[in-house]
Formats: structure tokens, C-alpha cells, sequence
């Protein structure tokens, strides 16, 4: 854990968040500024700077991401309809907090290619 990291102190219980799910490794909660009716952030409960640092030994870290952002999905009745996942990685994909996140989004038409 982080004390200079937001997420980290989500993560802590020190900044309340809109928790939708948690387990041992990983918490989604809802983004304080959605851009789809469903905006969730799934993030490792380890704190991870960015998708950068993934490495090969975070094989159960990243199943456990995915499958908590497909309950998540679900969760909202996204299933059918689809959803997107997204990792922005560092300056030009706009990273805006260094820890780790998996953006949820969906409902609603999400274009092609972001901008
Ligand atoms: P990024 O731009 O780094 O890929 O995404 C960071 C996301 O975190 C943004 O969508 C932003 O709205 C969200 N965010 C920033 N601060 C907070 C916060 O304090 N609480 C929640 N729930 N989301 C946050
Ligand atoms: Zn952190």
C-alpha cells in the first residue's frame, strides 16, 4: 500500500468509494465521473502503477480482474448488451491515477476508435 496513492487509500477504507464487489485480491467500484451508464473500476487490492508492471507471476491478479469486471458487467445487465474493458497505460492513453485500474464501461453505444 501506497499512503500517497488514492486507490491504495480506497482500497484502506480511508476514501469511501461505491463498492459493487470485493475479494481477496481484487475491489470495483463505481467512477466518481462515469462517461457510460455503467463505469466501474476494477483494481488490484496490491498496488500496481499501471498494466506496465504486470509481469508473468501476476497470472491470478489479472484472471481475478477480468473475472470480477465480467461479474460487474453482469451485475448492471450489461452481458448481452456488451461492454468495454480499458487499460489506459501512462501519459497518451490520459492515466490519470497510478494504480492500476480495468475501466467497465457500458450502456450505452461506446465509439470506435476512442478518441
Ligand atoms: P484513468 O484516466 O487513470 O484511466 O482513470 C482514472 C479514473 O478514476 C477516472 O475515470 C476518474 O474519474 C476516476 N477517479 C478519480 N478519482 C476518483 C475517486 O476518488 N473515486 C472514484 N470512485 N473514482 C475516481
Ligand atoms: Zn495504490
Amino acid at each position: 500500500m501506497s499512503v500517497d496513492c488514492l486507490f491504495c487509500r480506497i482500497v484502506a477504507g480511508d476514501i469511501p468509494a461505491d463498492v459493487v464487489a470485493r475479494d481477496d485480491l481484487v475491489l470495483a467500484f463505481r467512477d466518481v465521473n462515469p462517461q457510460a451508464p455503467t463505469h466501474i473500476l476494477v483494481i488490484p487490492r496490491e498496488h500496481l502503477a499501471s498494466a506496465a508492471d504486470l509481469a508473468e507471476h501476476h497470472g491470478d491478479l489479472l484472471a481475478a480482474m477480468f473475472a470480477m469486471a465480467n461479474r460487474a458487467a453482469a451485475g448492471d445487465g450489461r452481458a448481452e448488451s456488451g461492454y468495454r474493458l480499458v487499460l489506459n497505460v501512462g501519459p497518451d492513453a490520459g492515466q490519470s491515477v497510478d494504480h492500476l485500474h480495468l475501466h467497465v464501461l457500458g450502456g450505452r453505444r461506446l465509439a470506435w476508435p476512442p478518441g
